[in-house]
């Protein structure tokens, strides 16, 4: 049977066969969010055609997409990845659903195909909390130990993952298309995403430039969320951009402790490209990536079209900067929509830096909460600070302020104990714990004990 894909011009996808494995034993499956779909397999059904049982039930793909990577040009596409289903929700919205270290593809370049069973689980805490957070993100359905070895640091045990996302359409999508030099086919691709996410540009009077707006816009609203939790995606090539809006592929990213704006913990961005601090500039950077490669379908002309696709890109920092401060008032409990106002989130952070404060627990004790040791006051300059609260406008702080996060020293202690111990128990745990952040913890409630400071050394790996 067809998948929806691939009505999509051959040259965006090429149909493979994933890794049959027979020895596969099903780690985590996600019960919750296979009932939001009616056409969901069963985890029987799906063990099943991972070991090769049974075959999918529809035809198997490996996307094709480019992307610029730390800033440079490359083709690339799923070289480790299948897109197996496509299953509708209640709304009738279209999900994909996708795995993730299924072997090799055409586009695997030198890789192997696969993945460690660490970084899938590691994919999983952290793709499950990003939602449990109330952020935009693929999902994780389910992990598979493959129940064979890989080559990484040493052996490592192997792992599957299956993730639904409401596409795995990508900016580098869009270089792709563009790369084809081929007008129908970046036009038949950017009607297809405007059909599936953006159907109201359809009717507009240019439904790219308004393709444009509409991604511009969905990534502003992810960024600034990323902003509010202190998470670090780690690696945002383009081709890590989902122009539907979500948190996609899950690598090296992680949550920041104390309060750094260069925190990067990524053992191979060692220029700090993608750091905390630096993710608003790097979206914009990407989304006129995207709007170069729409650039042929904004305008017939040229110049004509790379003004009109400026004037979108240059109003990014404007409009971030009040959804961003927005967002920090609100964290606050205040309404932010002043230059002083903004000067004073501002100093806020700065105060944070000095003192080496954890930013989620900061904001707990400005909020009143239970929030362990906060070193804020050893400042000279927080009570002049705090005294300007009342200055601005009170607004509710609602749930802004999550009280549990995946910790690194917490996410390493949980993956080790399942992956070299075989203890399931302390990752269940720790997965419930993290489906309700915002839930105030209990004095024996573990997870939400950790060492401030055991960030400072902490790294994590890319597409391990
Ligand atoms: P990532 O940075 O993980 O998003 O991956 C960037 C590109 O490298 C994508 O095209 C992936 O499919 C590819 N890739 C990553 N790991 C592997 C692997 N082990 N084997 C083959 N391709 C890979
Ligand atoms: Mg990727």
């Amino acid at each position: 049977m067809k998948l929806n894909y691939s009505k999509l011009p051959t040259d965006f996808y090429s149909e493979i066969s994933p890794t049959k494995f027979e020895k596969a034993n099903l780690v985590f499956w996600n019960e919750g969010l296979a009932s939001e779909f009616k056409n969901a397999f069963s985890s029987n059904e799906f063990l099943s055609m991972v070991r090769g049982e049974n075959s999918w039930l529809k035809e198997t793909l490996a996307m094709a997409y480019a992307g610029h990577q730390f800033g440079h040009f490359n083709i690339l596409g799923d070289g480790r990845a299948a897109l197996v289903d496509e299953w509708k929700n209640e709304e009738g919205n279209l999900f994909d659903v996708h795995l993730k270290g299924s072997g090799e593809t055409i586009y695997s370049r030198r890789g192997d195909g696969r993945a460690t069973l660490k970084a899938m689980l590691r994919e999983a805490i952290m793709s499950e909390a990003i939602h449990a957070l109330g952020i935009r993100t693929t999902r994780t359905l389910a992990v598979v130990d493959t129940g064979d070895f890989i080559h990484r640091n040493g052996m490592e045990k192997g792992g599957m993952l299956a993730r639904m996302a409401s596409s795995h359409l990508r900016v580098g999508t869009f270089e792709y298309a563009l790369f084809q030099d081929d007008l129908s086919k970046l036009k038949a691709l950017a009607d297809y995403t405007i059909a599936r996410h953006y159907p109201q540009c359809a009717s507009l009077e240019n439904p790219y430039l308004n393709l444009l707006k509409e991604v511009v816009r969905v990534q502003i609203e992810l960024i600034v969320e990323w902003m509010r939790v202190g998470f670090i995606h780690g690696v945002m090539n383009t081709d890590n951009m989902s122009v539907a809006g979500e948190t996609i592929d899950y690598g090296p990213c992680a949550f920041m402790n104390v309060y750094k704006a260069n925190t990067c913990f990524s053992s191979i961005d060692t220029q700090r490209r993608y750091a905390f601090a630096n993710q608003p500039g790097i979206a914009q950077w990407n989304l006129w990536v995207f709007a170069n490669s729409l650039m042929p379908l904004i305008h017939e002309n040229a110049k004509v079209a790379k003004e009109m696709a400026i004037e979108v890109i240059d109003a990014f920092p404007e409009q971030f900067g009040k959804a961003y401060y927005a967002m920090m008032g609100r964290k606050l409990g205040v309404e932010i929509s002043t230059q002083e106002g903004r000067e004073w989130v501002e100093e806020l952070l700065e105060i944070m830096e000095e003192t080496q404060s954890d930013y989620t627990n900061s904001f707990l004790f400005l909020e009143g909460k239970d929030a362990g040791e906060v070193y804020l006051s050893t400042s000279t300059r927080f009570e002049n600070w705090l005294s300007r609260k009342n200055s601005f406008p009170q607004i509710e702080i609602g749930n802004s302020n999550p009280i549990v996060i995946p910790r690194n020293e917490w996410v390493e202690r949980v993956l080790n104990e399942a992956v070299e111990n075989n203890n399931w128990k302390l990752f269940n745990e720790y997965q419930e714990r993290l489906q309700r952040p915002y839930e105030s913890s209990s004095e024996e409630d573990i997870f939400s004990t950790f060492n401030p400071k055991n960030d400072l050394s902490f790294k994590t790996f890319c597409g391990t």
